[in-house]
């Protein structure tokens, strides 16, 4: 691996080196991380990174085209396949490019989004004041009813709805456990005349191994996402808008012509299109049956970590978990800060991160919580039985974070662990 680098540049061989020892000898409990397969590392390494192809498939500035319209035709059949949606525009580069081309293709400056309320779980592109995107849009915010039940106050939403008239009702989040009630989003939508948005970047591999539900299945018009999460695909984004009509909105033509003059011109230059057959690629494994086990074993695993935290009286936020992650409230339960808690676990070798929990009596640099999720140790191959002990050493390292012994027992262990369970190159 890595021989013309290693012949050629011997500081940056050293940086895919080191990275290569973490991925391989530490627990990688990061929700939004997974590992991908050769093939799709192969793709992204491919000599498509050469070929400017600015346009769409059919419609590019540049000429040879043939081969990389041929990729991205291919992304964006299978995107529509995987999530039963009309069109597909896979050129944004990042999860958040796909979010902001989306307001663009949506919105008119001044118009108001009203999104999950960020610390009770939505993400940075929703409108958190340190991102340009609020100078242009008004951001306005639902929140959950009960942090202990996790369920969305729909009420509160509406009320919210009728007062400040959004023009999207968004819904997703980045550190949220809970299933959303779709068809109340797309109500709520409907009566204020808002156009029903979904950012799944987080459960876009839930939803497409028909483990989630999927936000099509309730009239909502459009569904951004990340490629890299639970999707397990390249890093980059998407943007899938709806197949059927729905009365009173613009036709799903319209609004993905729309979506795509926002993502280029309007906001892009030149595709990934390296990443664009990586897309394809990975899409492709998610088609596989073997990605509905993959999908169905990511939560299963989560529910055998939330069962040994709920054990020992852990508190998560939401009660527990119906997804791939959970947030756990450390400070409240076990005395530890979250930044502790991540750089005790960190010397264990188990990667994850603080997290503000809802409603954090802490600032944002030291918060309560951890958030943490399986699908990349799922990727990995750890089944029900030995997430459970994970959860068992990552409570037992919290306990006995001041016994160095300890620690370094539960770190052979962990290692012991990842080398019976080392990353797959191929996905069965
Ligand atoms: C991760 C995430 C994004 C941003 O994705 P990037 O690829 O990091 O830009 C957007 N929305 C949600 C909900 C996310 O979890």
């Amino acid at each position: 691996m890595y021989d013309f680098i290693k012949q050629q540049d011997a500081e940056v061989f050293a940086a895919l080196e080191g990275e290569e020892t973490r991925e391989r000898e530490g627990l990688e409990l990061i929700p939004s991380e997974n590992y991908v397969s050769q093939a799709v590392r192969e793709a992204q390494g491919s000599i498509l990174t050469n070929k400017y192809a600015e346009g769409y498939p059919g419609k590019r500035y540049y000429g040879g085209q043939e081969f990389t319209d041929q990729a991205e035709v291919l992304a964006i059949e299978r995107a529509k396949k995987l999530f039963g949606a009309g069109f597909a525009n896979v050129q944004p580069h990042s999860g958040a490019n796909a979010n902001i081309a989306m307001y663009m293709a949506l919105l008119q400056p001044g118009d108001t989004v009203l999104g999950m309320d960020l610390g009770h779980g939505g993400h940075l592109t929703h409108g958190h004041p340190v991102t340009y995107i609020t100078k242009f849009f008004n951001f306005v915010r639902y929140k959950m009813k009960d942090v202990e039940t996790g369920e969305i106050d729909y009420d509160d939403m509406l009320r919210v709805a009728k007062e400040t008239r959004p023009k999207i009702v968004l819904a997703g989040f980045s550190a949220y456990s809970r299933e959303l009630d779709y068809a109340k989003f797309a109500a709520i939508a409907r009566e204020v005349g808002a156009y029903a948005v979904m950012d799944a970047a987080h459960i876009a591999g839930l939803i497409a191994g028909g483990v989630a539900k999927n936000p099509f299945d309730f009239e909502f018009d459009i569904v951004t996402t990340t490629t890299h999460k639970t999707l397990r695909g390249p890093r980059g984004g998407m943007i899938l808008t709806r197949a059927g009509e729905i009365g009173g909105m613009p036709t799903g033509e319209e609004i993905a012509k729309k979506v795509d003059k926002a993502v280029f011109p309007g906001l892009q230059g030149g595709p990934l299109m390296h990443v664009i057959a990586a897309k394809a690629v990975a899409f492709g494994e998610a088609l596989q049956p073997s990605f509905k086990t993959y999908a169905a074993q990511i939560l299963k695993n989560a529910k055998a970590m939330e069962a040994v935290f709920k054990k020992n009286n852990v508190r998560m936020l939401g009660g527990g978990t119906s997804n791939h992650l959970i947030l756990a409230d450390v400070f409240g339960s076990l005395g530890i800060p979250g930044k502790e808690a991540e750089k005790v676990l960190d010397t264990v070798g188990i990667t994850l991160n603080k997290n503000m929990i809802a409603d954090d009596p802490r600032g944002p640099m030291d918060p309560s919580g951890i958030r943490f999720g399986t699908p990349a140790i799922t990727t990995r191959g750890l089944g029900e039985v030995e997430s459970a002990r994970v959860a068992e050493l990552m409570l037992a390292a919290l306990r006995d974070h001041a016994d160095q012994a300890k620690l370094d027992a539960i770190h052979q262990e962990i290692k012991t662990l990842c080398a019976t369970f080392p990353i797959p190159e191929v996905f069965a």
